[in-house]
């Protein structure tokens, strides 16, 4: 496994491996890596040639208020897990050479970054756009793997290739996790005892939703209700930012659930904000 830190070195890499017709997976992430993550790896080497995962925790999509400074960090766990998966390059770029002083170019995804977490991050999405679209122009990925678990994630990053003629297939993978239910998430790791036990109740809601619906509930407010009801059974959540069932594509709020939907939810649990959602098919 190689390290590179330097984009245009990586950059160059890339482009021999690429005119040598090689296919390049990639695998975005910010670190702390679970098996969440190591599935996307596991996914990324079976279907190309060469493997690249970059860990770069990226300043510009948390906000002022937000855990850049305490989330958490373990580069030479995360270097060791990634050896053991036989990948090809790990890209750990510095941030002054992603970000120099007179960096000034943003991507706006438009409406689809104002819905769900966008409303509670403002910013954050555009944030990920940005980040993802300069890997993409460094690495010139074959295909690129993301997690279903940040499923408004891959809708924008979806829109985003798609506008913007990225040569380069965006593939999403299940969600992994705990035994309990909770999907795994690097922020876990913010959850103490108690706290991690009272986490699985998002998928708990999340599920009884979902039941409700095969069961013949499709009004939107009802499933509204169902999901705040589970979730307000646990005194720990100190907040509700969302949870109710959207259109997968455009992620506008549904009044009817019909054929499909995501069922999504987004709580904080004392200062940890944790997400999930489960794509309902009928
Ligand atoms: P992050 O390091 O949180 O930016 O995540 C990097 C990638 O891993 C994103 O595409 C996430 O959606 C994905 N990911 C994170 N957690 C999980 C999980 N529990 N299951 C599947 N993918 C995940």
């Amino acid at each position: 496994m190689e390290t590179l830190r330097i984009p245009r070195i990586t950059q160059d890499s890339c482009k021999k491996h690429l005119q040598r017709g090689r296919s390049l997976g990639f695998v975005p992430t910010m670190g702390a890596l679970h098996d969440g993550h190591l599935n996307l790896v596991k996914r990324a080497k079976m279907e190309n040639d060469v493997t690249i995962v970059s860990i770069f925790l990226n300043p510009l999509q948390f906000g002022p208020a937000e855990d850049l400074d305490k989330y958490p960090r373990d580069i030479e766990q995360d270097t060791k897990k990634l050896r053991e998966q036989d990948i090809d390059i790990l890209f750990l770029p510095d941030t002054n050479l992603m970000y120099p002083l007179s960096f000034s170019s943003h991507i706006e995804v438009g409406p689809l970054s104002e819905r769900l977490c966008g409303k509670f991050r403002p910013g954050h999405f555009n944030g990920v756009a940005t980040v993802v679209a300069k890997l993409f122009n460094i690495i010139n990925p074959t295909r690129a793997y993301f997690g279903q678990k940040d499923f408004q994630q891959t809708v924008i990053i979806k829109r985003m290739a798609k506008d913007l003629n990225f040569d380069t297939d965006i593939i999403v993978c299940p969600t992994i996790r705990e035994h309990d239910g909770l999907a795994m998430s690097s922020r876990n790791a913010y959850l103490d005892k108690e706290e991690r036990s009272t986490a699985c109740v998002l998928y708990q809601c999340l599920n009884n939703a979902s039941e409700s619906v095969k069961s013949g509930m499709t009004s939107g407010e009802k499933i509204r209700e169902v999901m705040r009801q589970t979730l307000l059974s646990e005194p720990l959540i100190s907040q509700i930012d969302y949870a109710s069932a959207y259109n997968p594509e455009t992620l506008g709020e549904v009044d009817e659930i019909k054929g499909e939907a995501l069922l999504a939810v987004a709580v904080r649990i004392g200062d940890t904000r944790l997400i999930d959602n489960i794509h309902l098919i009928l």
